[in-house]
């Protein structure tokens, strides 16, 4: 079928007198937004197509109402149990910000959330804090003084491998690197940071190198920030930035199709068709065929992307009416053996910076949020679910005793979305570039650094690199 495009007028730069290039972005996610920033700045025309009425996309917060289990069903997300009822929750999560579910940032001002929001000086504040552990005994942080200098050497060596070195163990598994370092602490800690790097359980997929190059790039800063008054904030910011600088963001505006001529994008068709000169398409990267024909590509390329895993989760919001003022901002992992999930272990984490100091709760209060790792097939399994939600209730039991005591509601879920793609051995990445021309995908399906927010925010980074090839310029 052919199209017939209205072509917009170029638009005159002001300044320079140049003809500016438009490009259009699907998705106001964090990667959508991100790369609005990017692109606005190396002077482009800039339209962000939203198909939802909130920014943000799965980095969104929202307010608890009768439209929050659709919204969570738009992202293949579903309700599995709320406490006391959902009629009673309308009224008690009245003052309470929430989000699709946990969310925690890593690397803190070394992630690419936080270095790209302070350099268009959002003044979004973060609440940050180490990791602790709930093992046998509680542990904050996890590693002591004493391990660290035990494991200082090993450390050393593993994070300050040679890049090189690093790219040829990126075939390697974390399994395998275990067998060879994995002694006294240092096995605790290569079994806790990988997952919680990838949100993959099995540490046979997980790559080593992988592993090591993102905890390199992470050091020094907060291991995990939250967003003081949500995690809206940061949508909230990067969508101010981009209309103060003539960026144009649509909300209740799905694009229906990515118009393609020649194995070239030309343009989208929304309510009406428009022309631009790049199309970047952010949803997990496969449902770009839900928008874009998949005879335009080649074969093997649509068979790959349609074959790519995301990471599952299991989520869940305790509201706790007061809760011992020194759990207040910190965050603790958890792991249990289980051998009915893959990789015979599972992680997770419990954390406390949803609380009435940030913003995010009524006074006194705080939402403790909590997530388990799983794969998406896991997260469909009712079962399983169960099983991972006794588990968050006997490590929270650990950490707040008698907790339902104070519990005024709790709700969870699960999600077979949490990443677009997983970071594993198998999985691997694709980069922004499709084989259509002037067609790229952004956010965190693609092989940006770090793993959620992280990745989608780094995405735009890359698309500015590939962009920047003479077919645009
Ligand atoms: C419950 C949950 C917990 C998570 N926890 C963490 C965490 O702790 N730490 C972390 O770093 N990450 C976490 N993540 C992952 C993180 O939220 C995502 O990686 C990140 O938000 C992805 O951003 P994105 O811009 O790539 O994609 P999205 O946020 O999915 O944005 C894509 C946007 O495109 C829109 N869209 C889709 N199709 C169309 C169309 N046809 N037309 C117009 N618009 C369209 C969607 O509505 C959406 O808003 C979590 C995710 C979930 C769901």
């Amino acid at each position: 079928m052919v199209y017939r495009i209205h072509p917009i007028n170029r638009c005159k730069d002001v300044s320079s007198g140049d003809v500016k290039m438009r490009a259009c972005i699907i998705g106001a996610g964090v990667g959508g937004l991100a790369t609005a920033i990017r692109l606005l700045q190396k002077g482009y025309k800039v339209d962000v197509y939203e198909r939802g009425y909130l920014l943000g996309g799965r980095a969104l917060s929202c307010k608890f109402d009768e439209r929050y289990d659709s919204l969570l069903k738009k992202f293949e997300m579903r309700i599995r149990g709320i406490e006391p009822s959902l009629e009673e929750l309308k009224e008690l999560a009245k003052g309470y910000s929430m989000d699709l579910g946990f969310h925690l940032i890593g690397g803190g001002k070394n992630g690419a959330t936080v270095r790209l929001l302070q350099e268009i000086n959002a003044g979004v504040k973060f609440a940050g804090s180490r990791l602790g552990f709930v093992g046998e005994r509680i542990d904050y942080p996890i590693l002591r003084a004493g391990d660290k200098m035990a494991m200082l050497p090993r450390i050393m060596q593993l994070l300050f491998t040679r890049k090189e070195k690093i790219e040829e163990m990126k075939r390697m598994s974390v399994e395998e690197l275990i067998e060879k370092y994995g002694r006294g602490t240092m096995n605790l800690v290569l079994r806790l940071f990988p997952r919680l790097i990838t949100t993959v359980n099995n540490l046979q997929k997980i790559s080593a190198g992988e592993s090591l190059f993102a905890q390199r790039e992470l050091m020094g800063g907060h291991p995990v920030v939250y967003p003081k008054g949500g995690l809206g904030k940061i949508s909230e910011a990067m969508a101010d930035y981009v209309k103060r600088n003539g960026g144009r963001i649509y909300l209740n505006a799905r694009v229906r199709k990515i118009i393609i001529e020649d194995g070239r994008a030309r343009g989208v068709m929304a309510e009406e068709e428009r022309e631009y000169d790049a199309v970047i398409a952010t949803m997990p990267v496969q449902h770009l065929f839900t928008v874009a024909k998949r005879e335009e590509f080649p074969k093997e390329w649509v068979e790959r992307i349609k074959n790519l895993e995301g990471t599952g989760s299991f989520i869940s919001y305790h509201a706790m009416d007061g809760i011992d003022e020194k759990l207040l901002d910190k965050s603790f992992v958890i792991m249990e053996k289980n051998d009915s999930f893959d990789g015979g272990e599972v992680v997770g984490m419990i954390d406390f910076k949803m609380n009435y100091l940030n913003g995010v709760a009524p006074h006194g209060k705080c939402l403790v949020q909590s997530y388990v790792i799983c794969t998406p097939q896991e997260a469909r399994d009712a079962n399983k679910m169960e099983e991972l939600r006794e588990m968050v209730e006997r490590n929270l039991e650990k950490l707040l005793p008698g907790y339902r005591k104070r519990m005024d509601w709790c709700i969870y879920s699960s999600i077979c979305h949490l990443d677009g793609v997983a970071k594993t051995i198998d999985n691997e990445k694709p980069g922004v570039a499709t084989p259509v021309k002037n067609l790229y995908i952004a956010g965190d399906s693609v092989n940006s650094k770090g793993v959620g927010v992280n990745c989608a925010v780094d995405s735009s980074r890359l698309i500015m690199e590939e962009i920047k090839t003479p077919s645009l310029l």
